[in-house]
């Protein structure tokens, strides 16, 4: 019987014969010729598109005989769209494009993304980095959430919009020097390597309570 493939970033559909991918497009930012780059590849594998939740654009209906020529074409990373790792930085257009930006989304979302995209973890991470309170990055429901404020930046831990909604919790506010905020999430990150459990990181903040969580992630910084 067939199954996803990991290593191809090849998830199996609905009708258990074909496969979609979604090539990496950090916090969804790309540009035309990357597009019409895309597209041309849908267009020769005769594939469906979708935009994803994750700010991504995933191809559907790939032979499996053809997956790795549909890679070579789109010429692109995969997105870690499958396996336990660190899956997706969702990140809002922030004080780049946004009038109601306190914060700069973007540059710090771009950051976090290069530094922990696809890292392997005990099990999926999502994140968001919003420019504001709006929080359209929905970054109540990320495992680590950003979130833009007058001052600086607020971190959340422990979100998750899956099987077992849970709101995330307020860890701690940085100053607006990326330095601060990037030291926050390395710890976090760090220690949920570390803790010997396969659970999704609510799951621990939950089970210590956050001002247990908070003290053994941030006794060192
Ligand atoms: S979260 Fe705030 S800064 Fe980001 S897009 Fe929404 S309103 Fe704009």
């Amino acid at each position: 019987m067939k199954k996803d493939i990991i290593e191809k970033g090849a998830i199996l559909q609905r009708d258990r014969e074909t496969y979609a991918i979604a090539p990496h497009i950090p916090g969804g930012l790309t540009d035309s010729a990357t597009l019409r780059k895309i597209c041309d590849v849908a267009d020769k594998y005769r594939l469906q598109l979708k935009l994803t939740s994750a700010q991504r654009i995933a191809l559907f209906g790939i032979k499996e005989e053809d997956l790795d020529a549909v890679w070579s074409d789109v010429a692109e990373k995969p997105g870690a769209a499958i396996g336990l790792c660190v899956r997706s930085i969702k990140i809002c257009p922030g004080t780049t494009h946004c009038k109601r930006a306190v914060q700069d989304s973007i540059s710090l979302g771009m950051k976090i993304d290069a530094l922990y995209h696809a890292l392997p973890l005990p099990n999926k991470m999502k994140m968001g980095v919003s420019g504001c309170m709006l929080s359209c990055a929905e970054v109540a429901v990320k495992d680590i959430g950003i979130m833009g404020i007058p001052k600086g930046w607020r971190i959340l831990v422990g979100g998750n919009a899956g099987a077992r909604p849970r709101l995330a919790d307020m860890l701690v506010e940085t100053s607006a020097d990326e330095g601060a905020v990037l030291a926050v999430v390395d710890r976090i990150i760090n220690w949920y390597r570390n803790c010997g459990r396969e659970v999704r990181l609510g799951a621990l903040v939950e089970e210590l309570g956050i001002e247990r969580f908070r003290a053994a992630v941030l006794d060192q910084l």
